[in-house]
């Protein structure tokens, strides 16, 4: 049996010229964690081009979704960009990761810092009810440069707080803050500076982050991961993994080459 199933594009929305996403169908034998990525692509020629995608939709939805970058000359996204529905797509048959709640000890508060596309993951676990089960308030930041790249940012404050299953959880435990650092918006500001001033923390009317209490989520580029994770062990918190659960987990968004 293969490792992979071929399923179709259901639809796509592209969020500005160098981020879209789209959705699939979905082999219902496909099992996956919140928060964990899979293997995705395109035969080219009779090869499989493949590339590591979070799963953006919750493991109980019918369909999935992925959040993509458009790297002009990828040699993925140059073509996944201009997918269209009706489009095969090869999904792996397996999905992995460490952004999972069983990687985390117990806490009073979970934060998921993401930057650009290190939201996706974020996005299943934002919709898992044991996410609220485990943590009073989820707090999610997502950084980017500049506003129009806070793709979710409405499905996130308007319409996650009035969906069925898990509207009045996202409604009593989720603060969500979208921040940018090239122009003017509500929030500016890196993620490790909005910690640091404390701002992040006045702003949203909570206590600063303390690893007695708090547990952490980062998925981002190579450098802000470094900058966060220093950040954090400066102040005590332990890095979980598979083998044994922490106070914060780390996954990069992407590789540098
Ligand atoms: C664990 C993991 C999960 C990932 N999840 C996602 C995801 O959900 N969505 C997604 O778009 N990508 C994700 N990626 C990156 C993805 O695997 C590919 O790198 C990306 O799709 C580009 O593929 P490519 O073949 O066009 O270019 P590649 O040759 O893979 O990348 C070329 C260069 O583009 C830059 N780049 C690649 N991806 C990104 C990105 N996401 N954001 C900013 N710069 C980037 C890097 O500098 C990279 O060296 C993930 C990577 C890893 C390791």
């Amino acid at each position: 049996m293969s490792s992979f199933n071929e399923e179709r594009v259901l639809s796509v929305h592209h969020w500005t010229d160098s981020l879209f996403s789209f959705k699939t169908t979905r082999d219902p034998a496909f099992r996956f964690r919140n928060g964990e990525f899979t293997m995705i692509g395109l035969k080219v020629g009779e090869k499989p081009l493949l590339r590591a995608y979070s799963v953006v939709s919750a493991n109980y939805e019918e369909h999935l979704e992925f959040f993509s970058i458009k790297v002009q000359d990828g040699p993925l996204t140059s073509k996944l960009q201009h997918l269209k529905v009706g489009d095969p797509i090869i999904v792996s048959r397996k999905a992995t990761g460490t952004l999972v709640l069983d990687n985390l000890t117990g806490g009073r508060n979970l934060y998921l810092l993401g930057t650009g596309t290190g939201l996706a993951p974020f996005l299943s676990i934002i919709k898992d009810p044991e996410t609220y089960d485990r943590y009073e308030k989820v707090v999610l930041i997502h950084g980017c440069r500049h506003v129009n790249e806070l793709a979710y940012g409405e499905t996130i404050a308007k319409d996650l707080p009035s969906d069925e299953l898990v509207g009045e959880l996202i409604r009593d435990g989720l603060l969500y803050y979208p921040t940018v650092t090239r122009e003017p918006f509500r929030n500016r500001g890196r993620i490790t500076d909005l910690i640091t001033s404390g701002k992040l923390f006045d702003d949203l009317g909570i206590a600063p982050l303390e690893q007695a209490r708090d547990r952490v989520m980062m998925c981002g580029s190579p450098a802000m991961l470094a900058d966060l994770k220093t950040l954090l062990l400066a102040r005590g918190f332990v890095e979980g993994n598979h083998g044994e659960a922490g106070d914060f987990v780390v996954e990069r968004a992407f590789v540098e080459k």
